[in-house]
């Protein structure tokens, strides 16, 4: 259920009756953007409790039901984009956020290598795992705490935010100590403790699409860290499995129109693990940014060839540096500037 709230009520007027509907049991979120106040009523309510119910409390205009089971992430809630500050960047504005680096954090000096040159090319986020989600338990799995500080360090000095993957509820405290932005990875989309656990942290959250998730089961994901306290988060497509195997994956661009209209959340794409593939990182960067993608989140390492966890879909900073070009003038004809960072 939606309350839409008089214009002018004020905030101690719209506690007051936040705290009412709470002794009648229901939970109820604010949200005012736009000009609009919307009360949504998360808890106590089913679809059999009429609307008419709430029509007579004080500062309620009108009363709506939401039109589907995802509540807060839901254009109904939220009209406008939500759009995330980070810093001196923000996604969901109306430019392409660009976030690049290695699969694995691997060293100290390979993390800054690849930081100054995305960086120098007009990435404004370095990307890294130092906890590894990989299929078998005898690879590498990452660096942990020490990659973080690397990271942390690194992105500092060519002023960069930073974005690591969290892979279990009791990191989300160490990861946000360094990070600028949580990951939750492909596998880990219906974990729903740690979805939960991201929801009390600051941090804005990227969340991907699990490795074969509908449109709505990636929605209500989102919505447990958001109904648990963390507005921000940005979803991310990264391919979904299909009957094909020429790509490690099928990188679903549909899903960026689509989840736009759903949802106000801002929309990332990951060419990389959506593709699988070096040569069609460029292309599909492109195509993501034609749809109406807020960001894409790609792989660069400095030897592409060397990398420790998925080389043949990591691009060097040459090929970025020639597709952030592109990506340059693309956006200037659409109308979607690529935001950078200024250092
Ligand atoms: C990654 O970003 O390196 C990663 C493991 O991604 P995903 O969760 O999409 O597979
Ligand atoms: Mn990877």
């Amino acid at each position: 259920m939606i309350l839409q709230l008089e214009q002018n009520a004020s905030h101690e007027q719209i506690a007051s009756l936040i705290s009412r509907l709470d002794a009648m049991g229901l939970k109820a979120v604010m949200n005012r953007t736009g000009g609009h106040t919307n009360l949504a009523i998360i808890r106590g309510v089913d679809k059999n409790t009429r609307p008419d119910l709430f029509k007579h409390l004080p500062l309620v205009k009108s009363v709506t039901a939401f039109s589907d089971k995802f509540k807060l992430t839901s254009r109904d809630f939220q009209q406008e984009k939500t759009i995330i500050e980070m810093g001196d960047v923000a996604i969901g504005d109306g430019s392409l956020l660009v976030m690049a680096g290695p699969c694995a954090i691997e060293s100290r000096e390979q993390i800054w290598g690849i930081a100054e040159a995305v960086a120098n090319r007009g990435a404004s986020v370095l990307r890294g795992g130092a906890f590894k989600p990989r299929t078998s338990p005898y690879d590498f799995q990452g660096l942990g705490e020490e990659g973080l500080i690397y990271m942390r360090d690194a992105a500092r000095e060519f002023g960069l935010l930073a974005i690591s993957e969290v892979m279990s509820p009791e990191d989300v405290p160490l990861v946000s100590k360094y990070m600028d932005i949580l990951q939750i990875g492909a596998r880990n989309m219906q974990n729903f403790a740690l979805l939960r656990a991201t929801g009390s942290s600051d941090k804005p959250v990227l969340l991907k699409r699990g490795l074969s998730a509908t449109y709505m089961e990636f929605i209500l994901a989102a919505e447990y860290t958001v109904s648990c306290g963390n507005p921000n988060v940005m979803l991310c497509e990264r391919g979904i499995r299909t009957f094909e195997t020429f790509t490690r994956n099928t990188l679903d661009l549909t899903a960026v129109p689509v989840l736009q209209e759903m949802t106000h959340l801002p929309i990332v794409v990951d060419p990389s693990h959506g593709t699988g593939l070096r040569h069609l990182i460029a292309p599909m960067s492109k195509a993501a940014m034609v749809v109406g993608a807020d960001g894409i989140i790609v792989e660069v390492h400095t030897n592409p060839d060397a990398a420790v966890s998925d080389a043949q879909q990591t691009i060097s900073p040459q090929v970025f540096g020639e597709m952030m070009v592109d990506l340059r003038r693309i956006g200037q004809a659409i109308g979607t500037p690529l935001r950078e960072v200024q250092v």
